[in-house]
């Protein structure tokens, strides 16, 4: 079962302000959840998470994120623009294909520089004039990723990071050029609903970890898990348990680390979907009904406001607020793009559906506004927190024709 965290009273008053479809936020799920990966890994000293600003890129949310204690991880240069705005203090670079200026940009905020091609060596190195005193490499296994005999990803395929031979060879250039600490970094599975990914990730790495500090003798300092920690998207899937994860990766820091004496390693995450993608609804009204050789449901937003469903064909739970339960039927639920992937359900069976109907769309926190787009001159939607007292407020407005055109030249709007 997945419950909206708001009510039918709540939506209508929240409707009743702002025009749908808007994308919502639940302040207190997301500083609950934060609360309990700071608690989860509350036994590594130097624990933190690095929020994965793409997944939320909407500074208030950031900012609560930033109350409850995290960095952010950046990968573009208006991604730093945000940290840099909210005084970040702690911020990850993890970009890919990184130009000059962003290197330049992301060292002027203070944030870690971390690589993802050996190549780049040399590109930080004229972008910055020397290599900066904290270092980190991106690591790429190749193979693929397995738990057990499922296999979860598949990193050989996978434009990001660099060999095992190539990160040995980086450290040892980089520690000759003056770098002093160093940290190493995967993201070798996306979305996982296990609470065994970080615990298997985190062992590689580990063990990665001595190796290096071995054969190079850097001053390793820390070891980024990264993302990749899921959301059960399904009705059917369990919430990862995040004590779970943090019990699971100390008893491998115990096993590797502490005997190798590599105790003082701080662990650092980067997670993005998992801290704001179920805390995060997209609400909209049910505008057409339309039978041919399936009934469809025609809403007010479309996959520019969520676009997981027509590019991965993720699920997505909805709750029709109106009628929760009662008889069913078997419905597309549809946008209204002239693209027949617009679809947010395919042959979902919902309560029977009336215009006017308020549907929410569940678990649309992370990679949901974030992946938005303007095809069909659409335009994006309003962002707005539920905020812990109960009260709407607008933390993004809906763009407006003005904005989409202002960009336009040699037109007058
Ligand atoms: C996307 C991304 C993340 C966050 O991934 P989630 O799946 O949202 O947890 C973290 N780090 C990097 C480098 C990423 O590209």
């Amino acid at each position: 079962m997945k419950t909206p965290f708001i009510t039918k009273a709540q939506a209508d008053s929240l409707i009743s302000q702002f025009p749908t479809p808007f994308h919502l936020y639940d302040e207190k799920g997301i500083r609950e959840k934060a609360r309990a990966l700071n608690e989860a890994f509350a036994w590594n000293k130097g624990f933190k998470e690095y929020f994965a600003i793409k997944a939320t890129p909407t500074p208030a949310i950031l900012k609560i994120l930033q109350e409850e204690g995290c960095g952010f991880d950046c990968s573009s240069y208006v991604e730093l623009l945000m940290a840099e705005k909210l005084n970040a203090k702690e911020i990850m670079f993890s970009s890919n294909n990184t130009s000059k200026e962003d290197y330049q940009y992301a060292h002027k905020v203070g944030g870690i520089i971390n690589l993802d091609a050996y190549e780049d060596l040399e590109l930080v190195k004229e972008a910055l004039g020397e290599l900066p005193e904290t270092m980190s490499c991106r690591y790429n296994p190749g193979g693929v990723f397995a738990l057990g005999t499922d296999i979860m990803d598949n990193p050989e395929a996978s434009k990001f990071g660099m060999t095992k031979a190539q990160i040995f060879q980086a450290f040892k250039e980089m520690k000759e050029q003056g770098v002093k600490q160093f940290g190493i970094h995967a993201f070798l599975a996306s979305n996982t609903v296990s609470n065994d990914y970080y615990p298997i990730l985190a062992k590689q790495l580990f063990e990665l970890s001595v190796a290096l500090v071995e054969e190079t003798g850097v001053d390793l300092d820390f070891i980024n898990l990264s993302g990749g920690v899921g959301v059960n998207y399904r009705p059917e899937e369990t919430a990862n348990d995040i004590k779970v994860i943090g019990q699971g990766v100390k008893a491998v820091y115990e096993e590797v680390l502490i005997p190798a004496g590599l105790g003082h390693l701080k662990i650092y995450t980067e997670l993005g979907r998992f801290m704001t993608g179920p805390h995060g609804h997209l609400l909209t009204k049910v505008t057409h009904r339309k039978e041919t050789y399936r009934t469809y449901l025609g809403v007010d937003a479309s996959a520019v406001n969520l676009m997981r469903p027509a590019i991965y064909g993720a699920y997505h739970h909805i709750t029709n607020l109106d009628r929760p339960d009662g008889e069913t039927e078997i419905v597309d639920v549809v946008g209204s793009l002239c693209e027949n992937n617009d679809k947010f359900a395919v042959n979902r069976e919902l309560p029977k559906t009336k215009v006017e109907d308020t549907l929410i769309i569940h678990d649309t926190g992370a990679h949901g506004f974030s992946m938005g787009y303007q095809y069909n001159a659409k335009l994006r939607s309003a962002e707005v927190l539920l905020q812990e007292d109960g009260h709407g407020r607008l933390i993004r407005r809906a763009e407006t024709p003005e904005d989409y055109l202002a960009t336009v030249s040699g037109f007058d709007f």
